[in-house]
């Protein structure tokens, strides 16, 4: 959704939603965009920047991320048992969040050309698999990303 700042030749400014820029000037060319307080429809866009809308269906309420575990762990979990919740705390607590530079730590790590440290970040499959090809073993677990911010 797009959201235009509109004005009618009277200086009546009102805002208008459109799917794209151009069923806006369809709609326009069409006569249907009218200015809501005169009916007027030689309407045209204020010369500001469109606003961006990323919302569904209901663009005026407020989209919430849905939390999601961070790297790539398998998005349906069942429930963690205390111990587990424990270990990955402590596991969080004792390594470093490098988070996207996590293959190119791991490998400078390998490669003596940095401080040896445990560390965790985020990696893609093809990373985990060159750093594998290299002899570089790296374990993906599912972090809940409660657990991680509540540290951070
Ligand atoms: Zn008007």
């Amino acid at each position: 959704m797009k959201v235009f700042d509109l004005v009618c030749p009277d200086g009546h400014r009102f805002e208008g939603w459109f799917a794209s820029a151009d069923r806006f000037h369809a709609q326009r060319e069409a006569h249907e965009v009218k200015c809501p307080l005169c009916d007027s429809s030689d309407v045209h866009r204020e010369p500001s920047a469109p606003r961006l809308n990323f919302g569904g269906p209901s663009p005026i309420a407020p989209q919430s991320t849905p939390p999601s575990p961070t790297g790539n762990a398998p998005v349906a979990l069942p429930p963690f048992s205390r111990q587990v919740m424990d270990q990955l705390r402590r596991l969080v607590a004792q390594t470093e969040d490098v988070g996207p530079r996590f293959a190119e730590e791991a490998r400078r790590i390998h490669y003596d050309e940095t401080p040896a440290r445990p560390i965790r970040g985020s990696a893609t499959d093809r990373e985990r698999q060159d750093l594998h090809d290299e002899g570089i073993e790296t374990v993906t677990l599912p972090i809940p990303r409660a657990l991680t911010e509540t540290l951070q």
